[in-house]
C-alpha cells in the first residue's frame, strides 16, 4: 500500500486539532480522524473556559513552555480574529505555605515573573468576591486568565482545513498497525496509510496504546455555574480567575461571570472517581452539587447565588500528574499525546507544535523532557 499521508492525527479534541493545524501549516499532507465531533460532551475539552497561568506551582520547568504557549494563543487569536485568550489575572488563595501559593511564588521568583502577594484586607478591598480566613493570602499572577476551548478547537480545525488537511468526523479508529515504513490506520469506515500517526485520543488513549492502560486513568470531573448575587463583584474586571487551596478538602478553581451562566467553579479532580471511557459519564448527583454549592456559599457568597447548571467532564490522570507527549518507545512512527492530568488545556497551543515536530522532524527543539516516556517510566513500561 502506498503512503497516502505524511501524518494522520487520531482524535480531534484539543491536542489533536492543534497538532493537525501545526502539521498542515508546515505543508504536510495530513488527515485528522475524530470519532464524534469537536469538543463533544464526553471529551475533556468542553465547558466554555480553561484557566491559563504563567507562574506554575506544579513545576517551574513548565514556565518556558507556557511563555511559548501564550505567544501561540495570541497568534491563533490574531489569525482567527476571535476571542481565544482573555487576561483577568489568576488569584491563588491559601495559607502562605500551601503548594498553590508557595509553589506559584517560587515559580514566579525563579523566572522573574510579575506577581503580587495580597493579605486578607488588601484582597477584600481589591477583589470583594472572595471570603478569606485569617492568615490566608492571595498571590496574583497578573498574566493569568482563561482560554476558550470550543473556539480554540474549532479555530484549529478551520485553519487545518484551509491549509489542506482532510478532516473526518464520526469515524472511529479501531486499530493502528505500525511497521518500519509507516502506519496503517484502520477505522470503522476505511483504511489509511501514513508515514507517522499522532494518537491524541484523550480519555480513550489506552484503546490504541494498550501499554498505557495501567497508567492513564480517566476520572470523572464535575463543574457548576452560579448566578451572581451581586453582578458587580463577579465581573472579570473585579473578580479574577482563581485557584483556592482548601487543605485536606483539596483545591478548587473558578472563573468570574464571563457568560450568561455566571460564575463557574469545580474542585480539581473532584472525587477522583475512575470511569470507563466507553460508558457515558455518570450523571451529576446530589453529592456533586452539595460539594460545589457548599464551596460557593462559604467562599464566594456575593459572586454566586443559585446554581444555573452543572455538567460532567473527564480528566485522564498519570501517576505523576504531569503530561505524556512522546514517540512510543520501539515504535518511531507512533507519537502519543495523552493524559494531561487535568491541567493540559492551557498548553494545547504548544503541545500541537511539539506533536507536529515529533511526527514531521522526529524531535522537537522545545524543552519536552518533562513529558517523555523516559521521565515517566524510565523505559520500563513497554
Ligand atoms: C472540567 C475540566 C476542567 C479543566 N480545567 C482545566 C484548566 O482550567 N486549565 C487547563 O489547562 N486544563 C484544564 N483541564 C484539562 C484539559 O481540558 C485537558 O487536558 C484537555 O482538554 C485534554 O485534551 P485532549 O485533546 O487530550 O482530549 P479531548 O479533547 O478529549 O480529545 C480526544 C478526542 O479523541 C477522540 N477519540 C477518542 N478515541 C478515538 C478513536 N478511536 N478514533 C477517533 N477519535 C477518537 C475523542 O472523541 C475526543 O474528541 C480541564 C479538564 C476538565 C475536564
Amino acid at each position: 500500500m502506498s503512503v497516502e499521508f505524511d501524518v494522520a492525527v487520531i482524535g480531534l479534541g484539543a491536542m489533536g486539532s492543534a497538532a493537525l493545524s501545526s502539521a498542515a501549516a508546515r505543508g504536510a499532507k495530513a488527515i485528522g480522524i475524530e470519532a464524534h465531533f469537536p469538543a463533544h460532551a464526553l471529551s475533556s475539552s468542553h465547558g466554555d473556559s480553561r484557566l491559563i497561568r504563567l507562574g506554575y506551582f506544579e513545576d517551574p520547568s513548565y514556565v518556558p513552555l507556557l511563555k511559548r504557549a501564550y505567544e501561540n494563543w495570541r497568534s491563533l487569536a490574531a489569525r482567527l480574529r476571535a476571542e481565544i485568550l482573555t487576561v483577568t489575572g489568576v488569584l491563588q488563595i491559601g495559607a502562605p505555605e500551601s503548594k498553590i501559593v508557595s509553589g506559584t511564588r517560587a515559580s514566579c521568583e525563579m523566572h522573574g515573573l510579575p506577581h503580587e502577594l495580597l493579605d486578607k484586607g488588601a484582597m477584600k478591598r481589591r477583589f470583594p468576591a472572595f471570603e478569606l480566613e485569617d492568615g490566608e493570602v492571595g498571590l496574583l499572577d497578573p498574566q493569568g486568565g482563561y482560554v476558550r476551548p470550543e473556539a480554540a478547537i474549532m479555530g484549529y480545525l478551520k485553519l487545518a482545513a484551509e491549509d489542506g488537511a482532510a478532516l473526518h468526523f464520526g469515524e472511529r479508529v479501531v486499530a493502528i498497525e505500525p511497521d518500519d515504513a509507516g502506519v496503517t490506520i484502520v477505522s470503522t469506515t476505511g483504511r489509511y496509510r501514513a508515514r507517522k500517526v499522532i494518537v491524541a485520543t484523550g480519555a480513550w488513549i489506552a484503546e490504541l496504546v494498550p501499554q498505557l492502560r495501567p497508567h492513564a486513568q480517566p476520572i470523572r470531573q464535575v463543574v457548576a455555574w452560579y448566578q451572581p448575587r451581586d453582578g458587580f463583584v463577579a465581573e472579570p474586571q473585579r473578580m479574577p480567575c482563581f485557584l483556592r487551596d482548601e487543605g485536606a478538602n483539596g483545591s478548587f478553581f473558578g472563573f468570574p461571570a464571563i457568560g450568561i451562566d455566571g460564575v463557574k467553579v469545580g474542585r480539581h479532580a473532584h472525587f477522583r472517581e475512575p470511569i470507563d471511557p466507553e460508558a457515558p459519564n455518570p450523571a451529576v448527583n446530589d453529592t456533586d452539587t452539595a460539594l460545589l454549592d457548599g464551596f460557593v456559599a462559604k467562599r464566594l457568597p456575593d459572586a454566586a447565588s443559585f446554581r444555573v447548571r452543572a455538567t460532567t467532564c473527564r480528566y485522564t490522570m498519570l501517576p505523576s500528574e504531569d503530561f505524556l507527549i512522546d514517540t512510543l518507545p520501539g515504535q518511531p512512527n507512533v507519537v502519543v499525546s495523552s493524559a494531561c492530568s487535568g491541567h493540559g488545556f492551557k498548553f494545547t497551543s504548544i503541545v500541537g507544535e511539539i506533536l507536529a515536530d515529533l511526527a514531521l522532524q522526529g524531535a522537537s527543539a522545545l524543552p519536552t523532557d518533562l513529558f517523555s516516556f523516559e521521565k515517566h517510566f524510565g523505559g520500563r513500561m513497554i
